[in-house]
């Protein structure tokens, strides 16, 4: 059984040449980056190289980079270090949110006290910029704003500059959890005025355990992880070297062909809409993911107009991997807090949520298959689309 990988925000496959630089790194460059020696300093001019790439994307400066081992530890890292060394004592931020900076947040208001709101999205899965900006100017309180950039469930598009703008204008710390979208969109952070972000490598074809923070130069935001001196101070210990490497060569291999994996992505992601729309009566795309201009090309969210729980099991058997919801929520029986905002409590009862994301390894040929599956699994629910030949 050939099998089909439709899981691409949960995590993406590595490419040959960033295993084989990852490989080379791993037998040849051994040495602790913080030696002196030349072992050492061969290691530490490989991570300078990759912040040197990623601070020519984001056109920041090299120094604003700082390696961690993941979006989770980057998205923890800049929000309890903002309450913790930078006086933060509100934080505004949305139901949206990956579980990363939700718990994060609330544990900052369990220990810290921190006063939290959240906005309210419309049923598109949209925050309200005037209702942030009323937030904003209702306190004086110093003030975070955390904020996906990419909803990772939906795809929902946040415009990420405006905010930043409004944060300024009003005095706010500005957080985005920018994880979905490093790499597969241009951020051209100089023009942005974002104070944070994150990034992790596995969702771009790097190694999982390898990820970034961007942290705005005279922010005076500090580590949580206190040791040694490595990343300026922010991040004690020592370096992933080989997981570092693989990011950049991620990144390189990624930003090389932006354009055409964005291409062919999103041709995949219209096709795929447009065969679930023929052939299976009823179904509904969630938030803005069939909206090609105003989603991440990689994610498309299905609400499938029949209730089956096992769904993500009987494609599994039938070698087709998916998520329900996100990685986190998808063992879970419950409907994920996205899907609660955007699909209505008694349709829920009726329907299931499916996540299909795609990356350019993805074919036509994958999708059909995806699509006869679920064309089966519906007739089963007596849902058939009249005069449709199946293939
Ligand atoms: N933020 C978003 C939007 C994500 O989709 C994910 C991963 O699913 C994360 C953060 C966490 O990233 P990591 O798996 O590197 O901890």
């Amino acid at each position: 059984m050939n099998k089909i990988y439709l899981d691409n925000a949960a995590t993406t496959p590595l490419s040959e040449e960033v295993i084989d630089a990852m490989v080379s790194v791993l037998k040849n460059n051994y040495g602790n980056p913080s030696s002196t020696h030349s072992f050492g300093q061969e290691a530490k001019i490989l991570i300078e190289n990759v912040r040197r790439e990623i601070a020519d994307y984001l056109k920041v400066s090299p120094a604003e980079i700082i390696f961690t081992s993941c979006g989770t530890e980057s998205n923890n890292m800049i929000i309890k270090s903002c309450v913790d060394h930078l006086g933060v004592e509100r934080i505004i931020t949305s139901p949206l949110e990956h579980k990363c900076v939700a718990e994060t947040v609330l544990d900052m208001k369990k220990r810290r006290g921190v006063e939290v709101a959240y906005l309210r999205p419309d049923k598109k899965g949209d925050v309200s910029l005037e209702q942030l900006e009323n937030l904003l100017k209702s306190s004086d309180k110093k003030t975070l704003v955390t904020l996906m950039h990419a909803n990772n469930e939906i795809g929902n598009l946040l415009d990420i500059k405006k905010v930043a703008q409004l944060c300024k204008e009003n005095n706010a710390l500005f957080h985005s959890d920018t994880v979905q979208s490093m790499a597969h969109m241009d951020l051209d952070f100089s023009d942005i005025p974002v104070d944070f972000a994150s990034c992790s490598a596995h969702k771009f074809h790097g190694p999982k355990g390898s990820g970034f923070a961007f942290i705005r130069k005279a922010s005076g935001l500090k580590g949580i992880i206190t040791g040694g001196p490595q990343e300026r101070s922010l991040r004690a210990g020592t370096e992933n070297v080989c997981g570092i490497v693989g990011l950049g060569k991620a990144l390189e291999i990624y930003l090389k062909n932006m354009d055409s994996y964005a291409n062919h992505i999103k041709e995949i992601k219209q096709y795929t809409i447009d065969q679930l729309s023929q052939k299976i009566e009823g179904v509904k795309f969630n938030g803005r993911s069939a909206e090609m201009d105003n989603s991440l090309y990689t994610v498309l969210s299905v609400l499938l107009p029949f209730k089956d729980p096992m769904i993500g099991l009987k494609l599994d058997m039938k070698g087709i991997a998916i998520s329900q919801g996100s990685a986190c929520s998808s063992g879970a029986a419950k409907p994920s807090m996205v899907m609660m905002m955007v699909v209505d409590e008694e349709e829920m009862d009726h329907t299931t949520p499916l996540r299909v994301s795609f990356s350019h390894l993805t074919t036509k040929e994958e999708i059909d298959a995806l699509v006869d599956a679920l064309v089966e699994i519906a007739k089963s629910f007596h849902i058939e689309k009249a005069n449709i030949e199946h293939r």
